[in-house]
């Protein structure tokens, strides 16, 4: 036997875009726990705007747990809120909201500045750095400069040790600003690899004294915002796809824009503007390799007239829910019948 460190997690009751919550508890086991040996827990919801005082208390469902290299014997484990009865979702369980299939894959691009006393990394104390331009996958000091790097490769050694599908990082086109790609089969596995991803990341900030900013748009003025593109395909899409089924599909995504819209993250009009490779937020579009679109089609999708494939919609932002944001991508779908 071995004691375990086991770091519940899980999402509180704030609106419109919840936090991470987090606390340990050390349990021991004669090997690394497997997700059914992991027992439910509680937490008192009336300090995360999940219950009243009177009332307070949440229950805890382990859906998924993971190796945690930086604790010795650790453990993370991702949990859905329940209702004081275990079974019931709470009503900010956005996860139970999900018609999971495990043939829908994501893969989400999760954008974000790393922010030091207020401003981006590399910004100069109360001014402003040279205009965007060199430092989209930007090297150097100048460009990168600060701790940045260094903690976007700790981030990604945490997230590869932890067994996240986490396929790559890029520097984005604002100073500060930065991305990461979380690919999942299962749109539950995606997006509970985001949170624990994000979770990874605002707890590795903590030892540098740096925020992560998921805000969509953080910088006013002639700077990028971030946005968490979801990149989607069903085993229909990737093996039988055709115009038709893809423009039924588009119809159906253009009639729920303002569904969509509700869930992609707050403050989305401040980034959808038409600029900065956006479409408007009150416009629907699609287009093949336009970044200007709602929807871009890759070139591989539209390729010798199959539209088959995978398709990327631009519109959730980087402080969304990646929850929220499949089920409601699910659900469009699940509105096209299939021939
Ligand atoms: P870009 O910045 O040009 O949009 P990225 O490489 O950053 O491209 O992101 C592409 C995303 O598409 C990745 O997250 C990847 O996992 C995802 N993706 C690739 N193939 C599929 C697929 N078949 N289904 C769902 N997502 C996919
Ligand atoms: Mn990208
Ligand atoms: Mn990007
Ligand atoms: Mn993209």
């Amino acid at each position: 036997m071995a004691k375990y460190v086991l770091e519940y997690l899980w999402l509180d009751g704030y609106t419109p875009v919840p936090n991470l919550r987090g606390k340990s508890q050390v349990k021991e086991f004669d090997s690394f726990p497997a997700l059914e040996d992991l027992p439910m827990w509680g937490f008192d919801g009336s300090s995360t705007q999940q219950a009243e005082g009177g009332s307070s208390d949440c229950m805890l469902k382990p859906v998924a747990v993971y190796p945690d290299s930086a604790r010795r014997n650790g453990a993370i484990v991702m949990c859905e809120v329940m209702m004081p009865d275990g079974e019931t979702p709470h009503p900010t369980n956005s996860r139970a909201t999900i018609l999971d299939d495990p043939d829908t894959w994501f893969g989400f691009e999760q954008e974000y500045f790393l922010m030091k006393d207020g401003v981006p990394l590399g910004f100069p104390t109360g001014g402003y750095p040279g205009p965007q331009g060199e430092y989209y996958c930007g090297v150097g000091y100048k460009n990168v400069g600060g701790i940045a790097r260094t903690i976007v490769n700790e981030h990604l050694d945490l997230c590869l040790d932890c067994g996240i599908n986490h396929e790559g990082i890029n520097a984005e086109v604002a100073k500060g600003q930065w991305e990461f790609q979380i690919f999942g089969k299962g749109s539950k596995r995606a997006a509970d690899q985001i949170w624990v991803a994000r979770y990874l990341l605002q707890r590795l900030c903590e030892e540098y004294g740096v925020d992560v900013e998921y805000h969509c748009k953080p910088i006013q003025g002639d700077w990028n915002g971030s946005g968490m593109h979801a990149n989607f395909s069903t085993k229909y899409l990737r093996e039988v796809g055709g115009k038709t089924y893809f423009d039924a599909l588009m119809a159906k995504f253009g009639e729920n824009v303002e569904e969509h819209i509700a869930v992609y993250g707050p403050d989305n009009h401040k980034r959808l503007t038409g600029l900065h490779e956006t479409q408007s937020i009150d416009k629907f579009s699609w287009g093949v390799a336009d970044r200007g679109a709602s929807i871009r089609v890759p070139h591989s999708f539209a390729k010798g007239d199959k539209w088959q494939g995978y398709l990327e919609d631009r519109r959730p932002n980087s402080q969304g829910d990646p929850y929220q944001i499949a089920s409601r991508i699910l659900k469009t779908i699940a509105e096209v019948p299939t021939p």
